[in-house]
């Protein structure tokens, strides 16, 4: 198509992003109803009880606006992570935060340093806004800081370090995260994506929270969308600096969280039995994933999330497209420049069993088919 000339070409240039694939669209092409989606890294239980009633109760009062500074969400959230409401900047979703933080920090020219193989939004935040991506080559798949931090410049702005990564599951541990942010030019921010955090269970790792007061040019995102069970809600914050944060807020759309979204988000905050439950269930899952992906003769890069990727030895989309035909979703993941790659989230132990059968059956390395 010719390029309108009243256009951003930048924007014109984006792939548009690709979500995993809902369960009614493969539903309605293929005919088929029992189908397990394993594509999204989504909480697999529904959500609680007391989430259900919250909304049900919220839905009584939807003539009015919400309240557009989050008053009472915003309390509780800051006195769960012991930070001042202050310091909060709420979302719809986090991918809203992440997109917030690049408009409040970039303009034309700027720089923004992301690992290679990280996740695909910040491109996106970047692009929009103007700014100049910088993509540090990977090592074993994670962010390499060392490297990252010598391709800092004057014009560098931000840099973007999810931990743990999606769609790799690699993580940064103190060791690597401390002495990065020490080092680091006080002119440049730096964004810390936490959405799996909670899956993140090692002792060594990181929590963004509790390093605010030590580096002031730091910003942490959190999610509501996976261990908490709310991705169709759309809810996730931004904690940092009280100045940074109000800056982000001078910049977000007055009413952009909804009210039901700020009931269930609120109900769910209490829920602590639900997230503990969650994690214990991802631990078990991952570890029928990953011993049933090595029996079949995959290697798969170890995970610190609720997902992981493994190495199909063909291009992931030709999986992909087999898989799918038999009902399970998963995620090709080329754009993240890797395309023999294929990312499966961990499921409940039913579509997990269904996850490693069907890979059985059409995967081009299963060992069941290559020594037939
Ligand atoms: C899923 C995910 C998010 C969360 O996105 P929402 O907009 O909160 O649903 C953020 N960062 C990473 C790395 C993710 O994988």
């Amino acid at each position: 198509m010719e390029q309108h000339r009243s256009i951003n070409p930048r924007i014109a240039a984006l792939n548009p992003y690709k979500p995993g694939k809902p369960v009614d669209e493969v539903a309605r092409e293929l005919g088929i109803n029992d189908i397990v989606k394993l594509a999204s890294n989504e909480n697999p239980r529904g959500p609680g009880e007391k989430v259900q009633q919250a909304i049900a109760d919220a839905s009584k009062e939807l003539s009015r606006y919400p309240d557009g500074g989050g008053f009472v969400l915003k309390a509780r959230l800051a006195e769960k992570i012991g930070l001042d409401p202050a310091q909060l900047t709420l979302g719809n979703g986090s991918n809203d935060v992440l997109d917030l933080i690049a408009r409040v920090v970039l303009e034309p020219g700027a720089q923004a340093i992301v690992a290679e193989h990280s996740f695909v939004v910040y491109r996106l935040a970047v692009t929009c806004c103007g700014g100049d991506l910088v993509t540090v080559p990977a090592k074993a798949y994670g962010a390499d800081l060392p490297a990252m931090l010598d391709a800092v410049t004057d014009q560098t702005r931000l840099v973007f370090i999810a931990n743990p990564n999606n769609p790799t599951g690699t993580r940064t541990p103190d060791s690597e995260l401390l002495p990065f942010l020490e080092a680091l030019p006080e002119h440049v921010w730096v964004v810390l994506d936490e959405a799996y955090l909670e899956y993140a269970d090692a002792d060594d790792h990181p929590n963004g929270a509790s390093l605010l007061g030590r580096f002031p040019n730091l910003i942490v995102t959190r999610t509501f969308s996976k261990v908490y069970g709310l991705a169709a809600v759309r809810f996730g914050y931004g904690a940092s600096s009280p100045e940074f944060a109000d800056l982000l807020n001078r910049a977000r759309q007055p009413f952009n969280v909804n009210a039901l979204a700020m009931a269930a988000s609120l109900a769910a905050l209490d829920d602590d039995d639900y997230v503990n439950e969650s994690v214990v269930l991802n631990r078990a899952g991952m570890a029928q994933m990953t011993q049933g992906l090595s029996a079949l003769g995959y290697d798969y890069i170890p995970s610190a999330g609720n997902f992981v990727a493994f190495d199909c030895g063909e291009p992931g989309d030709a999986l992909f497209q087999r898989m799918l035909k038999e009902g399970v979703i998963v995620r090709a993941i080329a754009e993240y420049g890797l395309p023999n790659h294929v990312r499966v989230s961990i499921g409940l132990a039913a579509e997990n069993e269904r996850f490693l059968s069907v890979l059985a059956q059409v995967g081009a390395r299963s060992k069941a088919n290559t020594e037939s």
